[in-house]
């Protein structure tokens, strides 16, 4: 028997690996017959080229202990906006800043539909998948309200998520959280207006989380208002653990 299909776990794996592989050979196509252009810089050729690639920010130590926003003074300490909030997820990790060529990739991956993006985006969030992060948790795409659903086709944070997990070999379940009421855009809001927005906004099923340690996984964190939102629907339905992850962090202002 194949030993990739001796347990549904590994079943499930596969079959996950297999859709990314058919998508990657259908972008890979569509790059062959329409040649693509960086979403950066517009260099003809690429998705995402080299030196856009090589030009994102990562979030690189000194970092906040607790939100994982990079410090200007010693590692460890908890920042500013730590100190005036309590973020509900145990550990916040962003791979990069959320400007210049990885903002532009997030907006391409969001906006225009350019799912031939994830691959690449997936593979700077592997990069940055910390050493420490619980083993064998379960990824937990933060879902997307139904009318930006059904306006953009799919949830960039579980196209994400699933690009990540067959890259660390991880579960992703999609379906854990659910929205219990729809929420405005956070765009334009504060801290205290988005945890306002989305406070209540989500509820997980035990069920499918059946005691597993949860890492969240979104595109851009903000705040964290909406990952805190999560966590605590998380650990009311059993996790005992619960980490956000996000491609980029927002610059404060
Ligand atoms: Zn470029
Ligand atoms: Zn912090």
């Amino acid at each position: 028997m194949n030993p990739l299909l001796s347990s549904p776990h590994s079943a499930r794996l596969f079959a996950a690996r297999f859709a990314i592989n058919l998508d990657e050979i259908f972008w890979k196509s569509v790059d062959f017959l329409i040649p693509p252009r960086c979403v950066a810089c517009g260099m003809a050729g690429h998705t995402f080229c080299a030196s856009c690639a090589a030009a994102v920010q990562l979030c690189v130590a000194p970092l906040c202990a607790k939100c994982g926003f990079p410090l200007a003074g010693s590692a460890g300490a908890a920042c500013d906006f730590c100190s005036r909030h309590s973020l509900k997820v145990d550990r916040l990790i962003a791979a990069g800043m959320h400007r210049g060529p990885l903002q532009l990739a997030i907006h391409a991956l969001k906006y225009r539909r350019n799912r031939a993006l994830a691959a690449q985006l997936g593979s700077l969030m592997a990069a940055a998948w910390p050493a420490d992060a619980p083993a064998n948790a379960l990824l937990v795409p933060v879902p997307l309200a139904r009318q930006r659903r059904s306006a953009r086709g799919f949830n960039q944070a579980e196209v994400l998520a699933r690009q990540l997990g067959w890259r660390l070999g991880l579960r992703v379940d999609g379906a854990v959280l659910q929205r219990t009421r729809e929420t405005r855009s956070q765009v334009g809001l504060g801290a205290v207006a988005r945890g306002e927005n989305v406070s209540g906004a989500f509820t997980a099923s035990a069920r499918r989380l059946r005691g597993r340690r949860a890492v969240l996984i979104d595109d851009v964190c903000t705040t964290g208002a909406t990952l805190s939102e999560c966590a605590i629907a998380l650990r009311a339905a059993g996790a005992p653990l619960v980490w956000a992850f996000t491609l980029a962090r927002a610059a404060r202002t």
